[in-house]
């Protein structure tokens, strides 16, 4: 299957209640062969307006913290853990089942060389897919991870969201250097 036929399934579906308070769904956006692949929560009032993964205020951050890592934002690809608007910012536990499939489905055809997890939700989500044990964020974050499955052998880079250092300036200098940080394992890649 291509991403443009699965872009075209999450058009349509239904599969959890979030559907309902979709404008645009952000099935997510970048070059299919991309190296890196970033995964975020879910779409924001601003992306659920355009289509497109972090374009608000979290997005403005996330480009300068691609900036500080060196790689251009155009040639990652960026989507997330749900691909329809999540009014309260929150997701069940039922729509990340409902809607992972899809994500599955974006890494099974992208295969990525790094993943970076955005947030506790997506790591949650691919450490336990790649069977990588889960520690807190603020222990891992900004580490590297190696993870080998059937179809995938992957670096995983857990990543506060960038949404948390706008809520709490203090981690915003800790989210900054862990960017740097990880400059030349995605330079490596790219
Ligand atoms: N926050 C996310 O997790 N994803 C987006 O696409 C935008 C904001
Ligand atoms: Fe379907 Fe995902 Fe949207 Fe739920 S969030 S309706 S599972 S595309």
């Amino acid at each position: 299957m291509r991403l443009e036929e699965l872009e075209r399934e999450v058009e349509r579906c239904k599969k959890c209640p979030l559907w309902r308070t979709r404008k645009k769904p952000v099935f997510g956006e970048g070059p299919p062969d991309a190296k890196i692949m970033l995964i975020g929560l879910g779409p924001g009032y601003h992306e659920n307006l355009e289509g497109r993964p972090f374009v608000g205020a979290a997005g403005k951050l996330l480009d300068r913290l691609l900036e500080l890592a060196g790689v251009e934002r155009s040639k990652v690809y960026i989507t997330n853990i749900v691909k329809c608007y999540l009014p309260e910012n929150r997701v069940t536990r039922e729509e990340v089942e409902a809607c992972t499939p899809y994500l599955d489905k974006q890494i099974e055809i992208i295969q990525p060389k790094v993943i970076v997890t955005l947030g506790n939700v997506a790591t949650e989500y691919i450490f336990g897919k790649l069977g990588i044990k889960l520690e807190p964020i603020s222990r891992i974050h900004g580490k590297v991870f190696k993870a080998s499955t059937l179809i995938l052998q992957v670096t995983v880079i857990p990543m506060y969201h960038p949404a948390a250092a706008l809520r709490n300036p203090g981690l915003r200098s800790v989210v900054e250097e862990d960017w740097r940080r990880i400059r030349d394992v995605l330079l490596e890649v790219s």
